[in-house]
């Protein structure tokens, strides 16, 4: 499931193959991921040039010229592919850019769980969408206000896009598992200090995975991602890793490390 450091990747994939070229065609069939009509979305592409990319959390987006921006998110499967012919179109492609430069770039996303659009203010979309501020991007101080008043487990309180954008059920549990905390800890029983050691670990976990590629083979073996396996020994502590069900995911910690505070 793309989460910020896959989101971000895609981004920087996105400039790769398509910052700087214009739209010369959008083909955008009937789907489910659509936000708003086809037509609107096609209407909002075609001639336009991609001069600018943005992250917020699991979202991307891309400025065109006229300052409108197209929007993607990547749902449980969505990625990027960029090709030079037709017929290697990608199947579950639901939108394609035919770009000048003689090359395609393509949304495809096999369960349709993502979105496209267009809008005309990032900010707004944001907004809208009532997202909380981005994982990566926010300081110490943002964090701890939006911690304030919340009464929930902490794995839950970051997974809640309006509190944070950006975090899901993998990279939470990385973040966790690296600061030592429980999943099911209460907001309330973490006093400042546990809050800001929790934020740099967030900080530093994403950096990182962004830095490797969002590729759990390519994650240091200390970490949680290559070791999600129920049994499985904590490369920490050599406790067993548990498998836990939340909301119908399935969460993995180590019992032995992963403490509560207070609790
Ligand atoms: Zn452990």
């Amino acid at each position: 499931v793309p989460e910020l450091p896959d989101v971000e990747l895609r981004r920087r994939y996105l400039d790769a193959t398509a910052l700087q070229r214009r739209v010369d065609h959008a083909m955008v069939p009937e789907s489910r991921v659509l936000e708003g009509s086809a037509d609107h979305l096609r209407r909002s592409l075609n001639g336009r040039r991609l001069v600018g990319s943005r992250r917020h959390g699991k979202h991307l987006f891309a400025r065109l010229d006229d300052g409108s921006w197209l929007t993607l998110h990547f749902g449980m499967t969505g990625r990027l592919v960029a090709f030079a012919s037709l017929g290697d179109e990608p199947e579950h492609c639901w939108l394609r850019l035919d770009l000048n430069d003689g090359m395609h770039l393509a949304y495809v996303c096999p369960r349709q769980l993502g979105h496209v659009g267009a809008c005309s203010d990032a900010d707004e979309y944001v907004a809208d969408h009532d997202l909380g501020p981005d994982a990566l991007d926010l300081g110490e101080d943002v964090f701890l206000q939006r911690l304030e008043g919340r009464r929930g487990q902490v794995k839950l309180t970051l997974m809640n896009q309006r509190v944070l954008a950006g975090l899901g059920n993998v990279w939470t549990d990385e973040v966790l598992f690296q600061d030592g905390l429980h999943p099911t800890t209460p907001i309330p029983d973490l006093d400042e200090a546990r809050r800001l050691q929790l934020f740099r670990t967030m900080h530093r976990v994403l950096a990182e995975g962004v830095e490797r590629g969002a590729d759990p083979e390519r994650m240091p073996d200390t970490w949680l991602l290559g070791h999600r396996d129920e049994g499985a020994r904590c490369p920490r502590c050599g406790g067993e890793i548990q498998r836990v069900e939340v909301s119908g995911r399935a969460g993995y910690l180590c019992p032995e490390h992963q403490e509560r505070p207070g609790g």
